[in-house]
């Protein structure tokens, strides 16, 4: 790669990047592999595969990344409990292979399928007649979530719909919901860091919190070891971007942008670019490659 191409008059890179992207190894359609070469398409310079809960996609992208000179990052995107809400936080650079790390991994997937009988059970006590293996066939490879309940249920003629599965059965209060027990975001935090990863709250705009309570989490999670925060995202507001990248400079967190690509499965969403206008700047990587190194 010629280093004069990276730039365009105003000295703005052209290499864009993607740190938000999810694989058929969670709930995205793409293989690595197709992301990978998806990615090339689109022109990317990099991308990071943070599958929800799991790693498994990433020597595959590692692979694949090295043949078509596209660099990736190892990340993963964790659920965690604050307050009476589910938050998420990515992480980056991660060790995939730390026992430790996998350990922890293997919890959550551990009660995840806790979760799953306990929702099947009171599935079937309404009435409904669904199995655990029209569950994992409607799954497929990905871990059995929520969202395949209510693709079973619909499929069944128990729903006239997934949103409407979850508007009568699938969301917390209703009569199917279990909730699923998760980390607290101090020990996500923990692990990431403990992988060698870097540590950072997504998409702080989509948990119901006001601004003030948006900075409240901040300023808690970075008590505990936050390195940096999601503000270039597919859904925000030029506002709330703008929000964002003024309450990480408050907090020294470094920025990281992602498009929260799912595949087919969030049609309106694509990589690198998101809803259409998202341009996320190679340069981010090269301050969060710094941050790794302090
Ligand atoms: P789980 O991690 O098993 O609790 O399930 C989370 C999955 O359910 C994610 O894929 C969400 O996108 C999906 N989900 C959550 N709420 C809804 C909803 N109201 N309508 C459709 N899908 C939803
Ligand atoms: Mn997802
Ligand atoms: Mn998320
Ligand atoms: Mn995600």
């Amino acid at each position: 790669m010629i280093k004069a191409d990276r730039f365009l008059k105003g000295g703005y890179s052209m290499k864009c990047i993607d740190l938000h992207v999810h694989s058929s190894s969670s709930d995205g359609t793409l293989s690595p592999r197709e992301l990978v070469l998806y990615a090339k398409e689109k022109n990317l310079a990099a991308f990071a595969l943070t599958d929800h809960d799991v790693v498994d996609g990433i020597e595959e992208a590692l692979a694949e990344g090295q043949k078509q000179g596209i660099e990736i990052v190892p990340g993963i995107e964790l659920a965690a409990q604050y307050q009476d809400r589910e938050i998420h936080i990515l992480g980056f650079f991660i060790d995939y292979k730390d026992p430790y790390f996998l350990e922890r991994l293997q919890w959550i997937q551990k009660e995840r399928k806790r979760r799953n009988q306990k929702m099947l059970e009171k599935l079937n006590d309404l009435g409904f007649d669904i199995t655990l293996e029209e569950l994992k066939s409607v799954a497929g490879k990905d871990l059995i979530s929520r969202a395949h309940f209510g693709k079973l249920l619909q499929e069944k003629g128990y729903a006239a719909s997934i949103t409407d599965a979850f508007q009568l059965y699938l969301s917390p209060g209703k009569a199917a919901y279990v909730q699923r027990e998760v980390y607290s975001p101090k020990e996500c935090i923990h692990f990431i860091h403990e992988a060698k990863g870097l540590a950072v709250l997504a998409h702080p705009t989509l948990y119901d919190l006001s601004d003030e309570e948006i900075k409240d989490l901040i300023k808690i999670l970075k008590a505990e070891g936050l390195d940096g925060i999601e503000a270039i995202y597919s859904l925000y507001t030029n506002e709330e971007e703008a929000k964002l990248r003024s309450w990480a400079h408050h907090y020294n967190l470094f920025i990281t942008g992602g498009s929260d690509f799912h595949g087919k499965n969030k049609r309106q969403i694509d990589l690198g670019t998101g809803r259409g206008n998202l341009k996320i700047p190679y340069e981010l990587l090269e301050e969060m490659k710094k941050r790794l190194k302090k």
